[in-house]
């Protein structure tokens, strides 16, 4: 096992028998699931429009050359600047030299996966920018100093009176504060930045090849503030974020917050960005910062490459068992469940060969994607590109080739329970699969046997 893999299986054993927890994670899913069979209904053919959406990020596969140098084309003519960062380190060191050059002292920031992901808050925080997060479960969790722990709901694994204890603490508000009062808090703290931000950092949902346009989503309002007084906004974006044309909006959008729809309201704000905003007052500059960060590794992958299809709608989460038992927390990657699973195959088999194993191919997460993606089967496609690899799996190999070739004959199979029975195996196992799962014992007699015995066969 790599190292990272020990550490992994470590934090997994502490949470995923820890009781507290598992009650949270419980309330988690039975909240989706009630809100999910309300959204279905929204769509007279939901399936269809999940193929429709599936071509539209195929084509925009297809023609990624293109689209992309057309975007860029597009933002330019449109008086933005873009630029190209390979790598998480490039990525990071183009934002914090936009904001030098740019001499932004207090900078806002809005809720970003990627920014997660190549780790650019705790940068620019080492670089001595004055930063402050906007998102109100970012922020919950940025007062902690942990990473959030769900990609939709950021402080997820928070309870209230915990929150409230720490705001007591770090803002002198009054204790035990309800969840709106919290929320005001939060917006009160922000207010101020906001106002005095020299520079906003957003993610964006999309990015649209003939337009140049730049999608924003939001559901608290903190985006829109974040870059309404801003001079420089900065856009930090995957390259994988890409689509064909405007008009695919009107397919992807809906989609995108499918699982966010209650009472036929869509809780999600979208903002369509087309220039920076230039008038009497201001004169923003806007600088789109496109990352690959192994993206390209995985568009070179013909099966894996369809997560990039993902629209980040969080469904396959918050439906996922295994997800639901150890929470964000465990995985060691900035979007945790499915997603990150997939993804990490390229980031090197040392990276991915632990997660590979948090699927148990129930295939629920299909059911629900709005992008058809499917998931358990790109998981294993990891695991057979790992097990490759991995030597250290040898081993488990030649056992499972014995049991395979055991269980394919009825009569071996009679004869070698003794053998599956035995404590050396069961001791073996406890070694890879853990202390608290066992080989159920095999019966005295299987069913064969007794029914050879009933009716007298062997005679
Ligand atoms: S893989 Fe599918 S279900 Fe999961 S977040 Fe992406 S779009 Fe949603």
């Amino acid at each position: 096992m790599t190292e990272k893999g020990t550490i992994f299986s470590q934090n997994v054993k502490h949470i995923a028998f820890n009781e507290e927890h598992q009650k949270k994670m419980l309330a988690r899913y039975i909240f989706f699931q009630c809100v999910a069979e309300d959204c279905a209904n929204h769509y007279a053919n939901v399936e269809l429009e999940k193929s429709r959406a599936f071509n539209i990020r195929n084509k925009a596969f297809k023609y990624y050359d293109k689209f992309l140098v057309d975007f860029e084309t597009n933002v330019i003519n449109n008086g933005g600047i873009v630029k190209w960062a390979r790598d998480a380190d490039e990525a990071k060191y183009m934002v914090y030299n936009i904001l030098s050059d740019e001499k932004a002292k207090n900078v806002v920031k809005t809720k970003s996966i990627l920014a997660e992901e190549i780790g650019l808050m705790p940068f620019l925080e080492m670089k001595k920018v004055n930063i402050t997060e906007t998102d109100t479960g970012d922020f919950i969790c940025y007062q902690y100093n942990e990473r959030p722990s769900d990609p939709k709901h950021s402080a997820a694994h928070r309870i209230r009176e915990d929150i409230s204890e720490t705001f007591t603490e770090k803002f002198g508000v009054k204790e035990n504060l309800s969840p709106k009062q919290l929320i005001t808090v939060t917006r009160k703290v922000l207010s101020d930045k906001y106002l005095n931000a020299d520079a906003a950092i957003t993610g964006a949902d999309f990015f649209v090849a003939d337009t140049g346009d730049i999608i924003l989503s939001e559901d608290e309002g903190n985006v829109l503030k974040s870059i309404a007084n801003a001079d420089i906004h900065i856009v930090l974006v995957g390259i994988d974020k890409l689509i064909p044309s405007i008009d695919d909006l009107s397919v992807l959008l809906p989609l995108s917050s499918l699982y966010e729809v209650t009472k036929n309201k869509a809780k999600s704000l979208y903002t369509i960005l087309s220039k920076p905003a230039k008038d009497e007052f201001r004169n923003q500059k806007l600088y789109v910062v496109l990352v690959d960060n192994n993206r390209s590794k995985m568009l070179e992958k013909e099966q894996q490459r369809r997560i990039l299809t993902c629209i980040e709608c969080g469904a396959c989460h918050s439906v996922c068992p295994v997800f639901n038992t150890i929470g964000g927390h465990v995985y060691d990657n900035a979007f945790p469940g499915p997603v990150g699973v997939i993804q990490s195959i390229s980031d090197g088999y040392e990276n991915s060969a632990h997660l590979a194993t948090l699927c148990l191919s129930c295939h629920q997460c299909e059911e629900y994607c709005p992008m058809k993606i499917k998931i358990s089967d790109l998981v294993l496609r990891n695991r057979i590109e790992i097990a490759k690899e991995d030597g250290s799996l040898l081993g488990e190999k030649r056992v499972f080739n014995f049991i395979l070739k055991h269980v394919s004959n009825r009569k071996d199979m009679d004869k070698s329970k003794e053998f599956f029975n035995r404590v050396e195996l069961k001791q073996m196992l406890k070694k890879t699969w853990g202390a608290r799962r066992e080989i159920p014992a095999f019966a005295e007699k299987s069913f064969s046997e007794m029914y050879r015995e009933i009716n007298n066969f062997d005679q």
